[in-house]
C-alpha cells in the first residue's frame, strides 16, 4: 500500500521516519482516525478539526493546512483503492536532538497511511462485543488525542487475553471513563442513553457526538453524566462509539450479561441512525 510521509507519497515498506523523530522517542505527537465508507470520508469535519484543537494544545504547527489534509487523505483512499476502511493521520513535533524542550527550526513529522478494514458488515454489529474493566492509568489531558497510547494498549491486551473485544477503563472513584480506543455508554432501564460528559477525562468523541445529535432527535432522552461499574452491569443496554466501529452493542461486561445477553435494541437503531448519517454527509 501507498503512505504519506512528510510530502511524499511512497510505498508503506519505504515509509521512514528518524529514530530521533520526537513521536518515537517521547511521544510528542497527536493522531487522529477517520472512517471511509463507499470510498468517501466520514464526518470527516469533525476528525479535523479535533486535530487542530490537539495541535494547539500541544502547541505544535501542522506542516500542511487542513485543506491540504483532506486531500492527502483523499489521495490515499484513491491510491490504496479503500472503499471501505480508515485513514489515519499522525504529527509530531519532528527530528532533533533529543532534549525534553521544543526543538527550534525544527519541521513536524506528517505521515499518513490508509488501511481497508470492513465496517458495514463487521460481525461485531451482528454479536455484539464483551468489555472487561481496568483501571484507567492514563495522564490527566484525555482530551488531547496524543500518541501517548501505552496505557490503552496495556487496557486492549488484557480485554484480549480475557476473550473480550473492548476494555472500558475506571476512574479512582469507579466510574467509567472511555474505552480504550472508543466511548462508552449505558441505556438504563428507564431508557435514559448515558454518556460520560466532556471534560478532559475523556476524548471527545467524534462518533459520540453525532449519535448524541442523532439521539436527540429522536427525542430520545440522553444525560450526560459519569457511570459506575455496577450501574452499567444493571443497565438494559451497553454500546460504545468510534469512527472506525460506528456503534457496537456491547453485551457482556466483566462477565456479566447486558439485558438479555444479546445486542439490544436501541444499539441496534442507533448504529442504523448513525449509518445514514454517515453516508449523507461522507466526502
Ligand atoms: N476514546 C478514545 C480513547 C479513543 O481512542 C477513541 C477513538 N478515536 C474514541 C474515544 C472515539 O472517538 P471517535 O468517535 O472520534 O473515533
Amino acid at each position: 500500500s501507498i503512505a504519506y510521509v512528510n510530502g511524499a507519497y511512497t510505498p508503506l515498506e519505504d515509509a521512514r521516519v528518524s529514530i530521533l523523530d520526537r513521536g518515537f522517542l517521547f511521544a510528542d505527537g497527536v493522531y487522529e482516525v477517520a472512517a471511509v465508507i463507499d470510498g468517501r470520508l466520514i464526518d470527516n469535519e469533525a476528525h479535523l478539526a479535533r486535530l487542530e484543537r490537539s495541535l494547539a494544545e500541544l502547541r505544535l504547527e501542522s506542516p500542511v493546512t487542513m485543506a491540504e489534509m483532506v486531500e492527502i487523505e483523499r489521495a490515499l483512499v484513491t491510491r490504496n483503492g479503500i472503499t471501505e476502511g480508515l485513514v489515519y493521520l499522525q504529527v509530531t513535533r519532528g527530528a532533533a536532538d533529543r532534549d525534553f524542550s521544543f526543538p527550534r527550526g525544527v519541521r513536524p513529522t506528517l505521515v499518513a497511511f490508509a488501511q481497508k478494514k470492513n465496517i458495514l458488515a463487521s460481525p461485531a454489529a451482528q454479536t455484539g462485543v464483551k468489555v472487561i474493566t481496568v483501571p484507567d492509568l492514563r495522564w490527566s489531558r484525555r482530551d488531547i488525542k496524543s500518541v501517548a497510547l501505552l496505557a490503552q494498549v496495556l487496557a486492549k491486551q488484557a480485554a484480549t487475553e480475557a476473550g473480550c473485544q473492548e476494555a472500558w477503563m475506571v476512574d479512582a472513584d469507579g466510574f467509567v471513563t472511555e474505552g480504550s480506543s472508543s466511548t462508552a455508554f449505558i441505556i438504563t432501564r428507564a431508557g435514559v442513553i448515558v454518556t460520560r460528559p466532556n471534560s478532559s477525562a475523556i476524548l471527545p468523541g467524534c462518533t459520540r457526538r453525532a449519535v448524541m445529535a442523532l439521539a436527540a432527535e429522536q427525542r430520545l432522552s440522553v444525560e450526560e453524566r459519569a457511570f459506575s461499574v455496577d450501574e452499567a452491569k444493571a443497565a438494559a443496554e451497553a454500546f460504545l462509539t468510534s469512527a472506525s466501529n460506528l456503534v457496537l452493542p456491547v453485551v457482556e461486561i466483566d462477565g456479566s450479561p447486558i439485558g438479555a445477553g444479546v445486542p439490544g435494541d436501541s444499539a441496534k437503531r442507533l448504529r442504523a441512525l448513525y449509518l445514514d448519517f454517515a453516508r449523507a454527509t461522507a466526502v
